[in-house]
């Protein structure tokens, strides 16, 4: 059974599938791939799709679009006299493109990798899945867009360590996401987007410089004037992809109107939007603690990339010319295809490892002095962590004498632990001793597959631990998860290979005097910095720069000296 990746976007949708070792796309009869994220209400029934966005200049009352705005909020719409929400409207969206992959593909579809914006909270990511439920299509993984994006960039450019800007320019959206590929990991590291800057403002730019040549006012126009010119705006802009000018002409109050448009003019009436996108990339690099000369690639994502003047813009801004992956509004759907591939164990990319976050609160059910008579939650793992996330806690007794602690653990954001969801527990002696004398570590280590593993740990070194999962695992599957889990529970400085890198350094500050000393304490700096840094990228990169000089040092011992005086090396300045 085929599983398809669906770009659920918020004007257009599209899906994709994984065969014959390549992304390929679902189209309809006609060959069309995009598929408007556009809802209609006729006397006969819902349209959704092409044959609801043809209705929606004529239609207005009856057509809603857009709703993804307003995924996870109690925003509700009217349509054929009743409420619907965004989570139902994308479910028929979800539906519609799911009868449409069977049909395509001549097979049941019952299960789905979908993309959503990086930035998407917990509510707004679980009403994504909960509208695929109504669909009737199960969620193997949310991933994120600029991952998807990402994923089909490296997959294509092969596998080498990267930096990437993925500029991803939908229709009513911009979002800028600064993403690091390495070892088979994506990160992302840090996002930035106006949620309401797409190609409709150019399109409302195109309007307005209508309204002006012709002197026209806006208000003084029918809303079914102001809707024909939209579309016709929306049209002129795309036909500049092929042709180097285009006009709109229209009769207004009995007047004819027209304009010329090139890019040229383009450029100019939308220069309030570049200042606005400017203003949003800077504000990127300083989250990301980065600058434009470390990003390696810029990725055009979305429709509104489509435009040469957006290209003309960001080449000029970045210095680089920019990376197009064919059509740009196909390239979040080609990411989630592949990433179908990689669930689908396709064998050129199963490996490949996508951060993710956190979708909800993990912790475990504590007595608080005040509130004695009920158990409130002690987060271990916050939502929107990045996963894979390990973290550990020391916990007291309440009671004098207490023999032993039981650990409840629950999931959820509610402050008592009975208003959570109950995973499981872990049951552990303690010495008796008088209340908070006694102690435990609690660590919670939670894994990409959604897999929660708990140790528990007593004053005595005794422990417990629970494998807590969302699926059933077979005994193969158990302990290859616990292996995995051993590896993420240590952080970077306590793994054993990079204890004996730092062995190693401390070895030489031993051995040295003066100067030299000075310089390897500062190199000892670095190294734990880089390590502690929480970025996985600065963590390998840390780690292979040391490895390299062991190794110059270690084959050369002469060169030892002239290494290590060798003033600052490039990397240093910038952990
Ligand atoms: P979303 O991610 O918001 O669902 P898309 O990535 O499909 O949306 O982008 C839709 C936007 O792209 C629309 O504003 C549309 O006008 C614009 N667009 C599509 N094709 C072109 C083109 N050739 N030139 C300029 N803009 C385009
Ligand atoms: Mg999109």
């Amino acid at each position: 059974m085929a599983v398809i990746g669906i770009d659920l976007g918020t004007t257009n949708s599209l899906a994709s599938y994984w065969k014959d070792n390549a992304v390929q796309f679902i189209h309809d009869e006609k060959g069309t791939v995009l598929f408007p994220s556009v809802v209609g209400y006729t006397q006969e029934g819902f349209l959704v799709g092409s044959a609801a966005k043809k209705r929606q200049l004529t239609h207005a009352q009856d057509t809603i679009a857009s709703f993804k705005c307003f995924m996870g909020t109690a925003k509700e719409y009217v349509l054929g006299g009743k409420l619907y929400t965004p989570m139902e409207l994308s479910a028929m969206v979800l539906e519609q493109i799911k009868k449409n992959a069977e049909y395509f593909l001549k097979e049941p579809i019952e299960e789905t990798i979908i993309t959503v914006p990086a930035y998407f909270n917990d509510k707004q990511r679980s009403d994504t899945k909960k509208a695929a439920q109504i669909a009737g299509l199960r969620v193997e993984r949310l991933i994120n867009e600029p991952s998807a994006a990402a994923l089909a960039y490296w997959m294509n450019s092969g596998p080498e360590d990267k930096t990437l800007l993925i500029f991803d320019f939908g229709g009513g959206t911009l979002d800028l996401s600064y993403v690091e590929c390495f070892d088979n990991v994506i990160e992302i590291v840090a996002v930035a987007g106006d949620n309401h800057l797409g190609g409709n403002d150019i399109d409302k730019a195109i309007l307005n410089y209508f309204c002006s040549e012709n002197e026209l006012e806006l208000e003084m126009m029918s809303i079914e004037e102001v809707a024909i010119l939209s579309k016709m705006a929306e049209e002129a802009k795309c036909a500049l992809a092929s042709k180097s000018e285009v006009c709109i002409e229209l009769e207004v109050g009995g007047k004819l109107c027209r304009i010329a448009l090139d890019e040229e003019i383009l450029f100019t009436i939308c220069m309030p939007l570049f200042a606005k996108i400017k203003q949003l990339f800077l504000h990127l690099l300083e989250d990301a603690a980065s600058r434009v000369s470390r990003i390696d690639d810029l990725v055009m994502v979305g429709g509104s990339s489509k435009l040469g003047i957006v290209k003309r813009f960001l080449c000029e801004l970045l210095g680089k010319e920019p990376i197009v992956l064919g059509d740009t509004d196909r390239v979040v759907a080609m990411g989630a295809g592949m990433y179908a591939g990689i669930r689908q164990r396709g064998e050129t990319i199963k490996d490949m490892l996508l951060t993710d976050v956190c979708p909800f609160t993990l912790g475990i059910g504590v007595i608080e002095r005040f509130v004695r008579d009920q158990n409130i939650l002690s987060p271990m793992i916050e939502r929107n962590s990045t996963l894979p996330a390990s973290c550990k806690k020391r916990f007291v007794t309440s009671y004098d004498f207490q023999k032993e602690i039981l650990v409840k653990i629950y999931q959820g954001e509610e402050y008592y632990v009975q208003d959570n969801v109950f995973l499981g527990e872990v049951l552990i002696e303690v010495v008796p001793k008088p209340a908070g004398q006694a102690w435990i570590d609690v660590q919670f280590t939670y894994d990409i597959n959604g897999i929660l593993h708990v140790l528990v740990i007593n004053e005595l070194g005794e422990k417990k631990q629970v494998l807590l999962a969302n699926q059933s695992l077979s005994e193969e599957e158990l302990v290859k998860y616990t292996k995995q889990m051993e590896k993420i529970m240590l952080p970077p400085i306590l793994q054993p290979e990079n204890q004996k890198i730092l062995a190693c350094f401390l070895e030489w500050y031993e051995t040295s005097t003066g100067i030299r000393r000075e310089q390897i304490a500062q190199k000892i700096g670095w190294f734990t910095a880089g390590l502690n840094s929480g970025r996985k990228k600065t963590v390998k990169e840390t780690i292979d720069m040391a490895t390299m000089w062991l190794n110059t040092i270690e084959k050369n011992k002469e060169m030892q000296e002239e290494l290590l005086f060798d003033g600052e090396l490039k990397e240093e300045e910038d952990i």
